[in-house]
């Protein structure tokens, strides 16, 4: 039987990933809507290949390039915020929320509207409007799919027993680029060093993330509102060679681990063929290869990433969005090279102290908050 998809964010490292599945198994699938910012070259060449009926830039200026190379395809082009809104509303069987940003807030919330099945890799989508998307998941009937490596790990750990029974839920770090820096080292740290994972590829903005350990913080957060069990049971331990992606201990003791290779097509595959399975092209693990499996505790004073999301869960309401909305800015201006690494953690540090939003009850409260906040930590960093 085929299934219908959509890909938001799908000229990314987890569009191209789950475009390489779907290409395997090319008469399963019929994609509805393909997306990127302002990628349209590599964009239009996807949505042929795949013979998308719909290709959207959210970037405006890229829509004539965009229609110039869909030209003759048949395919729809379109661009700007609502026709990626309009084109994440096509109902489909499974949608890829794959926008890195509180810029795939919207759209995942309009796929969300659709009451079908979200495979959610955007964490920021979900960092900063929680209880607003948690609610309309409820609300439609959605099924949310965790698409990140260590959330998908819980999810089928969780699988074998009840959120009653789970006394802890601990998430793995590889601990980064960095994690065994001193603060000199880190003072001094290049984007082309932070962006260099030792064990996984992605974008540039969860790479840097990875590096300060804000990564970690947001899936804390993230973690938070996909299994409701309470901050003080989620915990976080520091696992070099990733190849646990996350546990569950249960109340008797019991711990469940999923372990796989550090390649993203695996819970990517999870998503696409849930409740079943599928195969991929992956190597498959072999542990006596790899030896020895080591895990440690995070350092807080050197990465005080962590902290600093833990306490924005605690405080609630809007604060995780001015958190998200800060480090986004703040690791943009460290990729551009106009602040220093350790400057990331310290300016949103700063932003939390000085701007307590009010409670965002509905998209357009989270939407003004990230706004705000965006504008305020450009002003506080003299980025204007
Ligand atoms: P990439 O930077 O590789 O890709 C981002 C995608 O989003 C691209 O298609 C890009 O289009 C599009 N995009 C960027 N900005 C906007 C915008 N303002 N409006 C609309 N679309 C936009 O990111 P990743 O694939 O690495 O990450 C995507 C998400 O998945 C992030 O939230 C990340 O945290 C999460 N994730 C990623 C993992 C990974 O291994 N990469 C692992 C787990 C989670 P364009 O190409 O035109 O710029």
């Amino acid at each position: 039987m085929t299934r219908s998809l959509s890909i938001l964010g799908a000229t990314g490292s987890i569009g191209a990933s789950t475009l390489d599945l779907i290409r395997r198994e090319r008469g399963a699938w019929r994609v509805v809507a393909l997306t990127a910012n302002g990628n349209a070259a590599d964009l239009a060449r996807l949505a042929r290949e795949f013979a998308a009926e719909v290709a959207v830039v959210a970037d405006e200026a890229s829509l004539p390039a965009l229609r110039a190379a869909l030209a003759g395809s048949g395919i729809a082009a379109a661009g700007g915020a609502s026709a990626l809104v309009e084109a994440a509303s096509r109902p489909v069987d499974l949608t890829v929320a794959a926008i890195v940003g509180c810029a795939g807030l919207a759209p995942t919330m309009a796929a969300i509207e659709q009451g079908r099945t979200v495979a959610l890799a955007n964490k920021e989508a979900l960092v900063s409007a929680g209880a607003v998307m948690t609610a309309a998941v409820e609300r439609h009937g959605t099924t949310l799919l965790p698409m990140d490596s260590e959330h998908n790990a819980i999810f089928q750990c969780l699988a074998a027993g009840d959120l009653a029974h789970v006394r802890a839920i601990t998430l793995t770090a590889s601990g980064g680029p960095f994690r065994d820096w001193s603060a000199e080292q880190l003072a001094a740290a290049t984007p082309q060093q932070a962006i260099k994972h030792p064990n996984w590829a992605m974008g540039a903005k969860i790479s840097v993330d990875s590096a300060t350990m804000f990564n970690k913080g947001l899936e804390l957060i993230e973690a938070h509102h996909l299994f409701p069990v309470g901050l003080e049971k989620l915990r976080i331990v520091v696992h070099p060679q990733s190849v646990v992606h996350s546990m569950v201990e249960y109340r008797d003791g019991s711990t469940l681990a999923q372990l796989g290779p550090s390649d993203m097509r695996v819970p990517i595959a999870s998503c696409l063929a849930w409740p079943s399975r599928m195969d991929t092209p992956c190597a498959p693990l072999d542990l006596a290869a790899l030896g020895e499996l080591t895990f440690r505790a995070p350092d807080e004073a050197r990465f005080p990433a962590t902290r600093l999301c833990r306490q924005a869960a605690e405080a609630g309401g809007a604060v995780p969005a001015v958190l998200n909305a800060a480090n986004e800015v703040a690791v943009a201006a460290f990729l551009a090279g106009q602040i220093g690494f350790t400057r990331i953690a310290v300016t949103v540090e700063e932003l939390l102290a000085r701007y307590a939003p009010a409670a965002a009850a509905t998209l357009g409260d989270v939407i003004a908050v990230d706004a705000e906040a965006r504008s305020r930590m450009r002003q506080m960093m003299e980025l204007v």
